[in-house]
């Protein structure tokens, strides 16, 4: 039998404790199956002002010095840890994954993790004295990762310190490095300055390293310097190497293109689960299905529509331009022409946040809106509602459409990226099909998708079918999982001389 591995995971955003997307629930997810098949994960993340801690029974771990640029600034370790369920296979498996924070009063003492519109104008500083405490901290607790797994630009700094700063640390020999790119979108672009700000010499500033466009990019760091690059599904990693989705950096993830791999996310059902869920009104399963309307009418209430049983379609969305908001604009007075009710809850742009709370003042009786960001309000919906829908502009994987499947509300989707691997349209003659989906990004397409989903929706014969479908999807992490520890083997078969390569080799 293989090794189990040592995993240190980082990532700026982990459920329950730090949330703003998608992220954060891989972030949990993902180390917790790692854990269940035996591998010792350790994660590591900021403590944000925000995280609660006493409820989460965090305690001291250590401190020490950390240097970024021309400031020194204490570092405290706090653990804490995430639970896991007990398993009656494996009695004797961990009951917790354990988690380091990394607490700076300087850094991370904020309202925002990154800023009310994600520009803390030090983020290069902040997130680069994350990376470098993040690699402190297992020489600290003797704990000598085999791979170290970072996540999108917050950590791209990993890989480069890694091989610049730590080649020669016993702790670090032959560890591994993989990066995830969740979204290429955000690429953690910065002003020269972030050069000294990071303790980068001059070469840096090369476009076969750090430089886009005159400027920082820390993404680029990511894919440069780490041994893997990977992605959240198979229709990304594709589009992402296109003009037309790579964000400008498609031409560098071509060079690497026989680094970049695609595993598709899962959902923690642990978490997400209509079973178990003690956040909805009443709880139900794919064989008690009826009891679904219990909650539906709960949500109505909640959002104060009327209680009776029109099709409900149901938003739990980042306000972001991403999310195909501009066409959803465009179609929504068509949308309230229709004997449907539509409950959103998102927060983000200001734009988005005046068009839908104008929406749901104009039709009280049709559309509501929670403007905010609110992990108890969320299952609501998705449990409540008869519909989900996300009409994204691109969409690296999506948590939302499978949370919904998993609550037997049918997703409506763009088919983009994840969108596109997850969900597949219902044939009114085979029965197959887990949703509805629609190829061209503009409101006529949304809304003729829209239009067929409620044709179905009032044939409750097929209807049933169709969510027994949908709730039938097993998206566990269970065999993405095992996709990853196959990644994480070829990172590490990198570091021994037989396996090298020299992509990301420092040349200066
Ligand atoms: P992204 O990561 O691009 O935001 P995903 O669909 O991958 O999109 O993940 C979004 C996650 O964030 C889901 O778990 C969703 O339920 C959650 N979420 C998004 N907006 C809110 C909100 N306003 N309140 C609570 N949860 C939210």
């Amino acid at each position: 039998m293989s090794k189990n591995l040592k995993i240190l995971f980082v990532a700026s955003e982990v459920n329950p404790f730090a949330k703003t997307g998608g992220l954060a629930d891989v972030a949990m997810a993902l180390p917790k199956a790692l854990t269940r098949s035996g591998h010792d994960v350790r994660i590591v993340m900021p403590c944000y002002k925000s995280i609660d801690r006493e409820k989460y029974e965090m305690s001291y771990l250590t401190d020490f010095p950390v240097k970024i640029g021309n400031f020194t600034h204490t570092c405290v370790v706090r653990e804490g840890g995430l639970e896991m369920k007990a398993e009656k296979k494996r009695p004797r498996s961990r009951s917790s994954v354990p988690v380091y924070f990394i607490d700076s009063y300087e850094y991370f003492n904020r309202d925002a993790l990154y800023g009310e519109a994600g520009d803390y104008p030090d983020n290069a500083r902040r997130f680069g004295y994350f990376c470098r405490a993040a690699l402190e901290l297992p020489k600290k607790i003797g704990f000598k990762p085999d791979v170290i797994h970072v996540n999108d630009w917050q950590t791209g700094l990993i890989p480069l310190f890694l091989k610049k700063f730590y080649s020669e640390d016993p702790v670090f020999k032959g560890t591994g490095s993989i990066f995830t790119i969740h979204n290429i979108q955000y690429q953690g672009v910065f002003e020269l300055q972030a050069l000294v700000d990071l303790d980068l010499t001059w070469e840096y500033f090369s476009p076969k390293y750090l430089e886009f466009f005159g400027k920082i990019n820390l993404m680029k760091s990511g894919i440069i310097f780490s041994d893997i690059v990977n992605t959240v599904s198979e229709t990304y990693s594709r589009e992402i190497q296109t003009t037309s989705a790579g964000m400008g950096l498609e031409g560098l993830l071509a060079t690497k293109k026989n680094d970049i791999f695609a595993i598709v996310n899962g959902i923690d059902y642990d978490e997400w689960n209509p079973e178990t869920d003690s956040n909805i009104e009443s709880r139900y399963s794919v064989e008690k299905v009826s009891k679904k309307a219990i909650c539906k009418a709960d949500l109505q209430k909640c959002a104060g529509l009327p209680q009776n049983d029109v099709p409900l379609i149901g938003m739990v969305t980042r306000l972001a331009d991403q999310k195909g908001l501009d066409i959803l604009a465009r179609a929504m007075e068509s949308l309230m022409k229709l004997d449907l009710q539509f409950v959103l809850l998102g927060t983000g742009d200001k734009q988005y946040i005046d068009m839908f709370s104008a929406l749901s003042k104009k039709h009280p009786d049709k559309c509501a809106c929670f403007l905010k960001f609110d992990a108890f309000t969320a299952p609501k919906i998705y449990a409540g509602s008869d519909f989900f829908l996300m009409p994204s502009r691109f969409e690296p994987c999506g948590t939302g459409q499978l949370i919904a499947l998993k609550y037997g509300t049918i997703p409506i989707v763009r088919a983009t990226g994840g969108l596109l691997d997850t969900i597949t349209n219902f044939d009114a003659r085979t029965h197959r099909g887990n949703g509805f989906s629609f190829n061209e990004y503009n409101e006529t397409a949304l809304l003729k998708c829209v239009e067929y989903a409620l044709t179905i929706f009032q044939n409750r014969q097929m209807w049933n079918l169709l969510i027994q479908n949908a709730m039938s999807c097993n998206y566990s992490w269970d065999s993405s999982a095992l996709k990853y520890v196959e990644l994480y083997r070829k990172a590490i078969a990198k570091q021994t001389p037989s396996g090298a390569d020299s992509s990301g080799a420092l040349d200066f």
